[in-house]
């Protein structure tokens, strides 16, 4: 007990990885933009270079102050080591080209992120890996498809932007049956809301640039998994040269001290403005797992500890230019692309999310075109529901 307990969330963001003095005393992590880092030892230099002693080299490799964003990251996740990239793609597409071979198979699903749904259907099949896209709904088919073996069963969930859930648990019992390692991009959850390498997931994947920066001031990208895993992908990442650069890791280091605390505002909020808009005749549907309607209610309610500030809902009638209207007329969204951050942002799934889909691809996976995304900030959510009200109420008149 006493000093040796687990800590909370809240209080490993502010500490994990800065339980220390740094450079000359300094009590914050300093931005070491250095390239290099020398020796006039050569012994010890040799020594570091082998990975018998700690140190730095040269900041492809390693850099002091990504390094205490890959700790803070890797404590919040309960891994045992880190890794991380220039952006959330830039982690995806490392972890999937240094696990994958060709003739290797991926099974994943439909919902996928845009830009790794693209990796899946245009950049692996290229070097001839086989990936299979289940329907997001239907568990017994992604497992069928798992049980036919495959490399890598590739998971996220919550997914965008219809906030769909995959439970993680069950996946993860197929996945290791067949074999198979098993990825989670865990973006839009947080390790607030969900930690999928307790539920049996290998790997955990995040854009950096979301949530756990939370101010979308810097691209990042990072994994959590076993030494070996990570080991796999930093020895490939390495080489390739897709490096998180130190000010991006700074910035994102400082967003994470708060990550528990914006997390938790988001989580109440976007409930409080979910039940709102489910109960206004204006609305047709909503999609968030915090809702008793939702399908995926019971699945989130086991393996997440809160719902995550993403919802996204359709008006009634709603055509995509009704939508449109809609999001022009908001106060308190920014009309943008990304997602995650303390200001609330909103977008139909056709400029964000979605954008590198074409309108029938889009309706072949139920993201209908009036949807609106509506990444919750850390405003007064009564503010945030006059701001909807307002036009939703006009659109009734
Ligand atoms: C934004 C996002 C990514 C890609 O991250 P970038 O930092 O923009 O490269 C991957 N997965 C999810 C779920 C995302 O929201």
């Amino acid at each position: 007990m006493g000093q040796d307990r687990k800590r909370a969330m809240g209080t490993e963001a502010v500490w994990a990885g800065e339980d220390r003095l740094f450079e000359g005393n300094a009590t914050q992590v300093p931005v070491v933009h250095s390239v290099s880092f020398g020796y006039d030892d050569m012994d010890e230099w040799m020594d570091v270079a082998l990975g018998n002693r700690p140190g730095h080299i040269y900041s492809r490799n390693t850099n002091p102050t990504v390094s205490v964003f890959e700790e803070k990251i890797r404590v919040l996740e309960g891994g045992e080591a880190a890794t991380s990239a220039s952006s959330g793609m830039g982690i995806i597409s490392n972890a999937l080209f240094s696990l994958l071979a060709p003739g290797d198979r991926v099974v994943s699903v439909k919902d996928t992120y845009g830009g790794t749904n693209r990796m899946f259907t245009e950049f692996l099949p290229r070097v001839k890996v086989d990936v299979t896209l289940c329907d997001t709904m239907d568990h017994e088919a992604i497992e069928a498809e798992v049980a036919r073996g495959c490399k890598i069963l590739y998971l996220e969930t919550p997914t965008n932007p219809t906030i769909r859930i995959l439970d993680l648990e069950r996946l993860s019992r197929a996945g290791k049956a067949a074999g198979a390692t098993v990825l989670v991009d865990n973006t839009f959850a947080t390790p607030i809301n969900q930690n999928p390498l307790a539920l049996g997931a290998d790997l955990v994947l995040h854009s950096a640039t979301k949530y756990l920066g939370g101010h979308a001031d810097a691209l990042g990208g990072v994994a959590v998994g076993s030494r070996e895993l990570i080991k796999t992908v930093y020895s490939y990442r390495e080489i390739v040269g897709n490096v998180l650069d130190p000010m991006g890791a700074y910035l994102i280091l400082r967003g994470m001290k708060t990550l528990a605390l914006r997390v938790e505002r988001q989580n109440a909020n976007a409930l409080e403005i979910a039940r709102f808009l489910e109960g206004h005749p204006g609305v047709e549907r909503v999609f968030y797992p915090g809702l008793e309607s939702h399908p995926g209610h019971g699945i989130a309610r086991r393996q997440m500890r809160g719902f995550g500030g993403m919802l996204s809902f359709v008006a009634r009638g709603g055509t995509y230019e009704d939508a449109c209207r809609m999001l022009s007329r908001l106060r308190l969204a920014k009309r943008a692309a990304n997602l995650g951050a303390v200001e609330t942002i909103a977008g139909p799934p056709a400029t964000t999310s979605h954008v590198e889909c074409t309108r029938e691809e889009r309706a072949a996976m139920g993201i209908p075109e009036s949807l609106i995304r509506y990444s919750v900030g850390i405003e007064d959510a009564a503010d945030l529901m006059a701001d909807l009200m307002a036009d939703l109420d006009r659109a009734l008149a």
